[in-house]
């Protein structure tokens, strides 16, 4: 259940020191830094930790429902933290939360430049299809959260949740889909397809993976 979790109940008022020190004076509550990029259902970090030395100056933030994975990976970072005396691995960090209900409570309409959703639980069965991570309702809020121009992953090696999210994406008209061909720069690709510790599971298993990349776009409306 979700009645032991801590959320703030709106984005300012959230202490972000204890997840960032070198970032965040303790209980200051000045947030001008800022979070950038979100991992969710990050599972063991394994992209957080890849994309830490990539983006030096951008603020990363991986979200996992299960505590004891969440440990594991705050164990990891502080392990990292540790070994390295400059400020490698000070721009990641963990946090247990439901991503599927808390996300604006924790940041600003427009913050966001880039959502990573790898490898989610696929929920089979057609019952289970409405605790899917992408869907038409949570599409709208991380539209809301991404800045025009952001940037949102999806990857899996189920071939028919690629086609769901495919579908939902497609259909969304603040999403554009950004052709593969056109990623070829894009370091990320790489790290969602490689560095996750269920993306490295599927290649030994020689099983398949998909990805997709769509981008935020303007509201014509706004
Ligand atoms: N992204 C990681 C990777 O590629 O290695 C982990 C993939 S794992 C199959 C899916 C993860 O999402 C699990 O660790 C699960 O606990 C987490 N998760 C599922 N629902 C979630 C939610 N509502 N909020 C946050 N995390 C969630």
């Amino acid at each position: 259940s979700d009645h032991d979790l801590i959320y703030p109940l709106k984005p300012e008022e959230m202490d972000w020191s204890p997840f960032y020190p070198k970032y965040f004076s303790k209980n200051s509550k000045d947030n001008t830094k800022k979070i950038d990029f979100i991992d969710v259902g990050c599972g063991y970090g394994g992209l957080l930790v890849a994309l830490a030395p990539l983006f030096p100056d951008k603020l990363i933030l991986g979200m996992e429902i299960r505590s004891k994975v969440e440990d594991y990976v705050k164990q990891r970072i502080d392990a990292l933290r540790a070994q390295n005396k400059d400020d490698l691995y000070q721009n990641i960090s963990v946090m247990r939360m439901n991503a599927m209900k808390f996300l604006p409570n924790f940041f600003e309409h427009g913050q966001l430049s880039k959502m990573f959703f790898l490898f989610p639980d696929p929920h089979f069965k057609r019952k289970k299809h409405k605790n899917r991570i992408i869907s038409p309702n949570l599409l709208a809020e991380y539209a809301y959260l991404l800045k025009i121009g952001g940037l949102l992953y999806t990857a899996t090696d189920v071939r028919e949740l690629h086609e769901w999210m495919v579908e939902k994406c497609d259909n969304h008209p603040l999403f554009e889909r950004i052709p593969d061909e056109e990623l070829n720069d894009d370091p990320c690709i790489r790290c969602i397809l490689h560095e996750t510790e269920e993306g490295k599971k599927v290649a030994r298993n020689k099983g398949d993976k998909h990805f997709a990349v769509y981008r935020r776009i303007q509201d014509p409306d706004e």
